[in-house]
Formats: structure tokens, sequence, C-alpha cells
């Protein structure tokens, strides 16, 4: 089912829609099919240099626009994303691959991202601190950092810059995104409803290009003053390594390997329900996906049973046909990828308890996978599979699954299912994480604060937290 009105996509320097300076542009692939169905322009040295500039100017423009303006500007854009959302998520599905039900969520939970940003900016308070001579007077104010840069990836192409550019615009940054590549279409749709909404020119921008030379020009740039990062653990230890040189502050929203502990006294009916859909939810590719489950033994024939049968009954297909459930992967490497962990886990003595082969000929489609008996040596109890494996060993001991989930450096989203307070304390506490998800499926909600701890980063992108990021603290102390 080939999507014919993709569009090609431009780049945005201060308010205007251009193609690169040196006409420069990389195909986009429909991961369905794996055939070409537009392309993006990728920003030439020039162009990069004159989106900072615009950025710096947007940024005078937008700090000076009062916090209760700035929330209509962004409710505007909001309420565009969701008049768009049918055709945005058509093009989201057609160039990411995942089934439009999934792609229509992601817009208007965007939106309603930026509803609630737009609200947050109206609460940048600062103090006053009771000075020790009485001729002082001592404020504390909080100011908008500046322009931002921000490198974005192609799993939840709107998603991952709106939870940077909401809580960025509202604390009256303005904000340079390089979007993905794979995926530019969607994040056009989404900076072109800011534009409509009527932002000055310049307070967001979009680029495309090569990843690494664009990473490095901006982050060195003296008119970018802060980075974020959404992305894999190797790369965003270069990028932050990159901002230190450069003295340039980083959120860094990276990997996770998403470990779930089953309990003894698990309801497993409520566990299976809620982590089987999470777990193949975008295909697996999301950086909170359930990936290490960790089952009580004596639950653990059932829980793999009621995995099995969830996966079994997927429709693996194009995202755009009815019916379907579960999409291709994003790009052929996942593909590549996931055959190298099955194989590997094999190798170790696993057992592949469904799925694990490629799908067809055409397009970039994985059967969902449950691999069971999974030693530890194996790679996918190791690093993040980002996809749709789902990797299941058993416990006898809760202390034994906590140290478990602790062993490796990643420490983003946890998950853990038990009928007992004392467990859930236990684990709640015990489980080095950002985010821990007890009886329930995870709540990315932009009122809670988003992000891990250990390899997964650190900074966040919810909650007043994710305005934090974007904020400097200024101490002001006068005597009359
Ligand atoms: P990758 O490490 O090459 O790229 C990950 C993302 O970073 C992509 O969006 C890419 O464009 C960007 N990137 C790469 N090098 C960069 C650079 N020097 N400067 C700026 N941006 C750069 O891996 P990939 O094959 O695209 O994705 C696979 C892995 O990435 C997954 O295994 C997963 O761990 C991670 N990933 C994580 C998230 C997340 O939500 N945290 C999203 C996408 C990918």
């Amino acid at each position: 089912m080939e999507f014919l009105d993709y569009p090609d996509t431009l780049l945005l320097i201060d308010g205007a829609w251009r193609s690169s300076g040196d006409g420069r542009v990389m195909p986009v692939l429909n991961p369905a099919t794996g055939r070409t169905i537009g392309q993006v322009a990728c920003a030439s040295q020039t162009d990069l240099e004159q989106a900072a500039s615009a950025a710096r100017k947007g940024f005078e423009l937008w700090r000076a626009v009062p916090a209760v303006q700035r929330a209509i500007v962004m409710r505007k854009a909001a309420s565009l994303l969701r008049e768009r959302a049918v055709p945005i998520a058509r093009m989201l599905t057609a160039e990411q691959g995942k089934p439009l039900s999934e792609a229509t969520m992601e817009v208007h939970s965007s939106a309603d991202i930026i509803d609630w940003f737009a609200d947050e900016g109206m609460r940048v308070y600062g103090r006053i601190v009771p000075p020790r001579n009485p001729a002082m007077q001592q404020l504390v104010t909080k100011e908008p950092v500046g322009p931002v840069a921000a490198f974005t990836p192609w799993n939840y192409p709107i998603n991952q810059i709106v939870r940077k550019l909401a809580a960025a615009l509202a604390c009256g940054c303005s904000l340079l995104v390089k979007a993905p590549e794979e995926t530019p279409a969607s994040p056009a749709a989404l900076l072109r409803a800011f534009v409509d909404a009527g932002i000055p020119a310049g307070t967001v921008g979009l680029v495309f290009g090569d990843p690494a030379p664009i990473s490095e020009f901006l982050i060195a740039h003296p008119l970018i003053r802060k980075i974020t990062f959404t992305g894999s653990t190797v790369v965003g230890k270069q990028l932050a390594a990159l901002a230190g040189q450069h003295m340039k502050r980083a959120s860094m929203e990276l990997g996770g390997h998403a470990p779930v502990i089953v309990a003894s006294d698990a309801d497993v009916v409520l566990a299976t329900r809620f982590l089987a859909g999470t777990k193949f939810h975008n295909a697996g590719q999301a950086c909170i996906s359930p990936t290490r489950f960790l089952v009580h033994n004596s639950l653990r024939k059932a829980f793999e049973g009621a995995l099995v049968g969830y996966a079994r009954s997927l429709k693996p297909g194009d995202g755009l046909a009815d019916g379907t459930t579960l999409g291709p992967l994003a790009n052929a490497r996942r593909v590549a990828a996931m055959e190298r962990i099955v194989e590997d886990a094999l190798r170790c003595g696993a057992t592949v308890a469904t799925g694990g082969h490629r799908l067809g000929t055409e397009g970039n489609f994985f059967e969902p996978t449950v691999l069971t008996d999974v030693p530890l040596t194996a790679d996918v109890f190791n690093n993040e599979p980002f996809g749709p494996i789902a990797a299941v060993r058993g416990f006898d001991d809760i202390d034994e699954a906590i140290a478990e989930a602790n062993r490796l450096p990643f420490g983003l989203g946890a998950y853990a299912f038990t009928r007992s307070i004392a467990n859930a304390r236990r684990i709640s506490q015990g489980l080095e994480a950002g985010m821990v998800w007890i009886n329930q499926p995870p709540t990315p909600f932009p009122e809670m604060p988003f992000g891990g701890v250990k390899d997964s980063g650190y900074g966040s992108e919810g909650g007043p937290e994710a305005m934090e990021a974007f904020l400097s603290t200024k101490t002001i102390s006068m005597m009359a």
C-alpha cells in the first residue's frame, strides 16, 4: 500500500521553508515496502550557520513575549496538530511504519504535551530571600537558558521532539532541531503547526543531514547554549563529552533495557495484559519497552504461555492497512539486529517459544518473538533489543531478581507485578531506574518526570523538572 501524497521535506530556517544551499537531498523509504517515497533536504554548513543565527534572533523575540501570550501560540499549535491529525498520522506511518492507530495516538498525545507545557510556562516562579541587611533586597529569578539544539530519533518522530520543544518554548527558549532523516515529514508537520500558529521567525528551526557533522557544528557553536539528545547511549556519551568540552548544558535521554519483575504473588493475567501490549507497541522500538522479563518460577509457564498467545494474535502488516497491529521495523538495520539477537540467544541455549524470523521479502518485517530460558550470557539480556523480542527467564528469590534488574548499566523504565505492598516497596526502592511502574503499563504523561539514571542519561522530559532543563538561575541582590 504505497502512500502517494507523501511530501518532500525542506529545511525550516528563519521562518522560511527552503531547500539546502547546495541542493543535497537524501531519499526517504517506506519501511513497509522498502521503496523510496520522497526526499529530505540536507543542510549545508552555510545553512547551519544561518539556522543558528536565526535561533538567536528567534530567542530574543520569543523571550520578550509574556508567558501568557506564549501559551496562546502554543495552544494554537496544539489545536492545529489535532485538526491535522489524520494526514499527519498517515505520513508518520508511511515513513516510520507503526500502525495508523499508534501514529494517530502519537499526534494527539503530543498536542496534549504542548498544552500542558503551555500552562506550566506561566508557573516559572522565582523567590524573594529574606536579607541579612534590611537595606538589601534579594531575588532569585529564572531565565531561559538561550537557543537550544535538539537531536531526536526516528522511533517517535513527533513525540520525541515535542517533549523537548514544548518545555523549551514554555521557558522562552528557541529550539533548532536536527530531526531524523529517516522520518522527516512528520517532524516538519509538527513545526509547521507552530509556524502557522504565529510563532516568531527563528524561534523554531528544522535541519537534517549527516548527524555527526551537524551535532559537532551546533554543539560547538557559540550561539547555542543548551543541547538535548534522545537516542542510543553510545551516541549520547559522544555528544555529552562534546557538550562538556564546550561547557554547554545538556540533557540526555538514552537507551534502556527495562526489567520486569513478576513476583510469585502477581496477577499473571493482569501482568500479561499490560505487558504484552506495551512490549509490542511500536514493534518494541521504545526506550521504555519491557525487555528483560524476570518471572517467578512458579508462574513462569503460565506467563510465557499468555505472552506467546498474545504475540501470535498480532497481525503484522503495512501500518496503513486496516487491521494491522504490528508494523515493520523502522529501518533495515533493526531487522538485521533482530536476526543477530535470535541467533546469539539460540547459541547460548535459549528457546524460541514463538517467532524468531524475518517476515516476507519486502519491507522490514520481523515476527513478534518470545525467547524463553534465556541465559544471562545471551546478548539480549545485556543489550537493549529495540525490536519485537521479549526475553524471559525465571527466578526464585525477589532479591535475586532485583539484583539482576540492577546488573546492567542502564536505568530508565522498570516494571513489577505483585499483590503485596511489602514487595512493591522493596522493588520500587531497590530498583536503579528513573521510572518504576507497578501493576500497570507505563504512563509517560507530561506532568510526570521522564528520564533515566546510570547509562540511560540525565535530565528529565516531564513535569516541572523538564522546565528546569531550559532555565538558568539568576541571583539578584540590591541595596536601596
Ligand atoms: P544510532 O546510535 O546510530 O542512532 C540513534 C539516533 O541518534 C538516531 O536518531 C541518529 O540519527 C542519531 N545520531 C547518531 N549519531 C549521531 C551524532 N553523532 N549526532 C547526533 N545524532 C546522532 O542507532 P540507530 O541504529 O539509529 O538506533 C538503534 C539504537 O538507538 C537502539 O538500539 C536504541 O538503543 C537507540 N535509540 C534509542 C531511542 C530512544 O528513544 N532512547 C530512539 C532511537 C534509537
